[in-house]
């Protein structure tokens, strides 16, 4: 293990906790990554815990979504939710925050007998004129409450007539600098001015983030809390809560946000921000690792491209860098065909059938046997980048999709055109077998450019119209060998057609 433990700590634990209200996006899947890259390297566990306490906005459905995708990624966790059943699995369960709330009530509990919370009874009036006297002072002020100063007998008196109270926690007498070692940032300096006295519970016995946060991370004791940037400023009374409760407290690691080319927060006006959709749009679970790696975090050698295997060896928390990581799409893509091309031709078939189904290709009957399957991925594979490309790639061979594109006109006009077709069609009738290898479709092409007496664009243009339908595109010489006789005399039919 090449990191330190704080004291209170025996082992590194780290969690990623999040709140299941939408998609798992990209940016917390590589908060996920980098914890479990972290524990793994240090001989650690990893724990998803699920921070749904916001009743509101958490929903089952998303928490399912969230685990399918960390599954597909192979972010596999040692404890927290299972992944199937979705029960507890762990020695500190539950993990469900919104299973906890006895838990969170206890700790509440013994803050406030302890002088360090207060049950404040502020009516939304109240606090909304209070907030209206802070706004005007326009200074560091915070809303103050009158029940900070009500002795706990009296607060009691109080919630035995039946009113209801939040309960916060009181900040005045914490006259210092919280500091704070960053593992990624460095030293953060936060004055305690900086925050009033915060809820704990609100009114209707709901904990806060804050303060559930830290107390699943004590007695889930998480040795190292690696999360977004954002909860920076959190982090100021989560240290208030654990110096509360005497509690030991992690280290924390807050790491820079991940920005769109422009450096804008990373959204969906630029494109795909889920990792749902990146499966969807056929990109692959490890390149999609080995690319959120690299937001933030380098190799040791510079190197682009690696495995998880890899990644956990070499995960130190000194190469994060602490500002923000531009999520490079095309780069992405780039990424991602590496990682496609270099599986075997069978598992890229598998991979790709499933995108030719959905989007209704028909292709020809042939498409059954093993040895056209591992032909047609040679030819394509050089142009996949992601699963999705396969669709218009494999197009050009479904005869229902084949139609004469407008670029095709000049071809179409020229002198010799119609010479090259009729001879073309000939030669493809005249052909002994109903399919072709790459060296029948030369010599057929030979004797297209004798017949017709044509050569370079004049031949091999028209050739290509009669083919796919267009001038430019995959070159025919490696699509007429996945396509049939009678294909090739249906499409050529059409264009003389079309010629008159
Ligand atoms: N539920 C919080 C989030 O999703 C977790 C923050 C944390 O890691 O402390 O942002």
């Amino acid at each position: 293990m090449s990191v330190t433990l704080n004291p209170g700590f025996t082992e590194v634990r780290t969690r990623f906790a999040p709140s299941p209200t939408g998609y798992l996006h990209v940016g917390g899947a590589r908060s996920a990554l980098f914890n479990l890259l972290f524990a793994k390297h240090n001989n650690g566990k990893f724990i998803l815990r699920i921070e749904d306490t916001d009743q509101a906005r958490s929903t089952e459905e998303s928490l399912k979504m969230m685990i399918q995708d960390m599954v597909w990624l192979g972010l596999n966790w040692d404890e927290g939710v299972d992944p199937v059943t979705l029960k507890d699995m762990g020695a500190y369960a539950p993990y469900r925050q919104s299973q906890r709330l006895d838990i969170y009530k206890k700790v509440a509990d013994e803050l406030i007998a302890n002088g360090k919370a207060y049950y404040c009874f502020m009516t939304d009036e109240e606090l909304e004129a209070e907030r209206a006297r802070v706004k005007a002072i326009n200074q560091n002020a915070h809303v103050e409450s009158p029940y900070e100063m009500w002795t706990l007998d009296q607060a009691k008196a109080e919630l035995a007539k039946g009113k209801t109270a939040v309960v916060r926690f009181r900040t005045k007498h914490l006259r210092k600098d919280y500091l704070l070692n960053d593992l990624i940032r460095g030293e953060v300096r936060f004055p305690s001015d900086m925050v009033g006295d915060f809820v704990l519970l609100r009114s209707d016995g709901m904990p806060v983030y804050n303060f559930c946060c830290v107390v699943d991370d004590y007695m889930m004791k998480i040795s190292h809390v690696l999360r977004a940037e954002e909860h920076l400023p959190n982090t100021l009374r989560q240290l208030m809560i654990y110096e509360g409760m005497n509690w030991p407290t992690p280290q924390f690691g807050h790491i820079s946000l991940v920005l769109d080319d422009d450096r804008q927060k990373l959204s969906k006006r630029k494109g795909a921000v889920a990792c749902d959709q990146f499966m969807k749009d056929g990109y692959l679970p490890e390149a999609l690792n080995n690319f959120m790696a690299l937001l933030g975090w380098s190799h040791p050698e510079g190197k682009e491209i690696f495995s998880m295997d890899e990644m956990i060896k070499l995960f130190t928390l000194d190469r994060v860098n602490a500002s923000g990581a531009v999520f490079d799409r095309v780069k992405f893509k780039w990424m991602n065909a590496q990682y496609l091309r270099a599986q075997d031709s069978q598992t890229i078939w598998n991979q790709v059938k499933p995108y030719l189904v959905a989007a209704g290709i028909h292709l020809p009957k042939e498409a059954g046997d093993a040895a056209w399957q591992m032909k047609s991925v040679e030819t394509f594979k050089p142009k996949l980048e992601i699963l999705t490309d396969a669709v218009a790639l494999y197009q050009s061979l479904d005869d229902s999709k084949f139609e004469i594109s407008d670029e095709s006109n000049e071809a179409l006009g020229w002198e010799p055109t119609k010479a090259v077709l009729t001879t073309w069609k000939n030669q493809i009738e005249a052909h002994a077998t109903e399919t072709f290898t790459e060296a029948d479709f030369v010599a057929i092409e030979n004797a297209v450019k004798t017949g017709a007496n044509v050569k370079g664009k004049n031949l091999f243009m028209p050739i290509r119209v009669a083919v796919i339908g267009k001038p430019h595109g995959t070159e025919v010489k490696l699509l007429v060998p996945l396509m049939t006789k009678q294909s090739l005399l249906t499409r050529v039919n059409k264009v003389l057609a079309k010629l008159g």
